[in-house]
């Protein structure tokens, strides 16, 4: 089970489910839910061996009426949330439990425990196998075949293979088994309308309530599209069904083979993009290999990677380049002690952890790529996946499988970016420049004060001719680059596509709106004297500062320490920047608009706002739609309408050096 929702705060008992080989476990189960009463009963057959005692968990709603061992009534210990039971040896043992209860209703809005649904069955079940719902014992992996009986007017669902179903009289009954061993059983029940299309051998479906029924096809389009994805990169998908089931509960969790997504977020664009692929790639890395929790979560950013930045990647290298920054820039927003060494993430607690267990995870798989090659990325991943498929492996598995691909020891590259938090610093040192009878020598110095860190570094000199890019291996503390060229240098830069993991800068992290916007110190400037168009912009102003704007005239405002929102006309503008000592940016769209918006930084790095409108009108356009753009670095508009937004790419921060004299 998995958490897909950012906004979800959700604490997996996947320590329960994960645990080193044990002996066998199989289950046969039937399970009859009155969805009017919540009234469940389950009967569930239980063939254990190799073992001399069976220790179990189960719901604390459930009650057991009888429990048989090789037909002989028995009475289990109780220890606290657990069952003990001796067993006469360790043959295999047949133990049959007639088990009772009511489902429970759960809170959906407390987030911590993803639950339920309304208890009447009005809009659905949800029976979680981390919850126990039939006997849990301490394997990890389980065999299961289990009966679900429900009124025909409703829908049952479960993980595993979907073996039959029919309608008999007022009754829906439906079958599902593993084909391997698998986590325990969850089951999802409601009034569900199923579409379904199957694909090369496999079964895929929707479990919808009735108003998403049209989007049942765009979902089932974009699962097969990403499955075949997946099976060509990786290997064959390793179910025979995929479902995406619709919940009255604002959840995205994820099972093998199946995903149980909130039914406000289903007609939502990222849901069946994004987050549609990285479900469906969890059925690989998280579900056919499962995660050894002991030794840290490896599976999210991995799957992060994997889905998430590739489609980015899909985009172009510019989509690819945004998403490194934005995790850099959300890394450089993670305070100190908060940091944590990648092994120790488990799951998503808290939005800290997603930063370092699915973000700088991913970054790293970037950067292996880079280290070891493409090829050799690619080979290790489907070794990983031919070797521990239908397993449990850990970060030590995933090395070994990279390092077999690669042909060379990689304990270097995971031991600095699994084993300590942080992150290398870079900056830039003394720089020359000399012509001599070979041309121009250029001298840089790269600073790396973190000792320790051992990475691959791209630099670029620009000279009049144009740019050149190189690869430097960084591994000291200071290291001195220089570049002949017989052409004049320019400008020097030192990781210009952002590739490395590292610690940003304030003068790197490209600013935002809301760098300004949400300053309670920043200083208001309106560069206009028509009455209309002032009016409009101190209105303007008002509605993107969160806190009431300070205006400032141009003096105070050519002060330095202060973060700067200035509103001015297209007219004035090139003046106005030039008095504030500021520079247009040259990364703007070249596309005709009646106003702009961006932002930049100062000398001292404070960041400064720029709205400038053509006219008053054109400001006034501006009122309702500009305060949702906070997280863009430059917005522009016509006539109101948002023709082209983006954030900075990392460019003129501690790594560029002008050269000129
Ligand atoms: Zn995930």
């Amino acid at each position: 089970m998995r958490c897909i929702l950012a906004a979800l705060i959700c604490f997996a008992s996947a320590q329960l489910l994960a645990q080193a080989a044990s002996p066998a476990v199989e289950h046969s189960s039937e399970i009859v839910l009155k969805t009017d009463t919540a009234e469940i009963l389950i009967n569930d057959e239980v063939l254990v061996s190799g073992r001399e005692h069976y220790q179990f968990r189960l719901a604390a709603w459930l009650n057991i009426e009888s429990l048989l061992l090789n037909g002989q009534e028995v009475r289990p210990l109780v220890q606290g949330p657990e069952y003990w039971l001796a067993l006469p040896d360790s043959n295999t043992h047949k133990l049959q439990f007639t088990l009772r209860g009511t489902v429970p209703a759960r809170d959906s809005q407390q987030g911590s425990r993803p639950g339920m649904l309304s208890s009447g069955g009005v809009d659905g079940f949800f029976l979680p196998g981390y919850d126990a719902w039939i006997p849990q014992d301490e394997s990890g992996r389980i065999s299961y075949r289990m009966t679900v009986t429900v009124p025909s007017g409703q829908r049952a669902v479960a993980s595993g293979k979907l073996v039959s179903e029919q309608v008999i009289e007022d009754v829906y009954i439906s079958t599902f088994e593993t084909v391997n061993p698998a986590e325990p059983p969850s089951l999802f029940v409601g009034p569900y309308q199923v579409t379904e299309r199957l694909s090369n051998g496999l079964r895929l479906r929707t479990y919808f309530h009735e108003d998403l029924v049209p989007l049942a096809e765009t979902y089932l389009e974009a699962a097969d599209g990403y499955i075949q994805r997946y099976q060509q990169s990786i290997g064959a998908y390793p179910y025979s069904d995929f479902h995406v089931i619709s919940a009255p509960i604002p959840v995205g969790l994820g099972f093998p083979n199946l995903t149980y997504v909130g039914r406000q977020v289903i007609p939502l664009p990222f849901m069946r993009t994004r987050s549609l692929a990285h479900e469906v790639l969890h059925n690989w890395w998280g579900n056919a290999v499962s995660v050894d929790y002991a030794s840290g979560n490896w599976a999210e950013g991995l799957t992060t990677y994997l889905a998430d930045y590739a489609l980015a990647a899909d985009q172009g290298r510019e989509a690819a380049q945004s998403m490194r920054i934005k995790w850099l820039r959300d890394y450089a927003a993670l305070p100190a002690e908060r940091d944590q060494p990648v092994i120790g993430f488990t799951s998503k607690q808290h939005q800290a952890s997603q930063v370092i267990g699915y973000n700088k995870v991913a970054f790293i798989f970037h950067m292996l790529a880079k280290e070891i090659g493409q090829a050799a990325f690619d080979d290790g991943l489907r070794g990983f996946w031919q070797k521990h498929k239908y397993e449990t492996a850990s970060w030590r598995d995933l090395q070994a499988a990279f390092e077999r691909a690669a042909g060379q020891d990689l304990d270097w590259f995971f031991g600095q970016w699994l084993l300590r938090s942080g992150a290398p610093r870079l900056s830039l040192g003394a720089h020359s420049v000399n012509q001599d009878e070979a041309g121009f020598r250029t001298r840089v110095e790269i600073l790396q004060p973190v000792t320790g860190y051992r990475f691959q570094l791209s630099v670029s000199l620009t000279t009049v001719d144009g740019t050149r890019q190189y690869e430097i291996t960084l591994d000291d503390t200071l290291t001195r680059v220089e570049f002949v060229t017989p052409a004049k240098p320019l400008y020097f830069q030192a990781d210009p596509d952002s590739d490395v993991f590292r610690r940003l800068h304030q003068n790197e992290t490209p600013p935002i709106l809301r760098d300004v916007t949400l300053d309670p110190e920043a200083r208001t400037l309106i560069a206009s004297n028509d009455a209309d168009f002032s009016g409009a912009a101190r209105s303007l102003a008002s509605r993107l500062m969160d806190t009431p704007p300070r205006f400032e005239n141009l003096a105070a405002a050519q002060q330095p320490g202060n973060s700067l929102l200035l509103i001015t006309t297209n007219a004035r503008l090139t003046e106005d920047l030039k008095l504030l000592g500021l520079e247009r940016p040259f990364g703007l769209p070249k596309v005709a608009y009646s106003a702009e918006v961006w932002t930049t930084r100062r000398t001292d790095g404070v960041a400064v706002l720029v709205v400038s409108a053509a006219n008053a009108d054109d400001l006034k356009s501006l009122l309702r739609p500009l305060p949702h753009y906070g997280g863009q670095s430059f917005v522009l508009f016509e006539a109101g309408r948002a023709l082209s937004r983006g954030i900075w790419p990392i460019t003129r921060g501690a790594l560029f050096r002008d050269l000129k004299p």
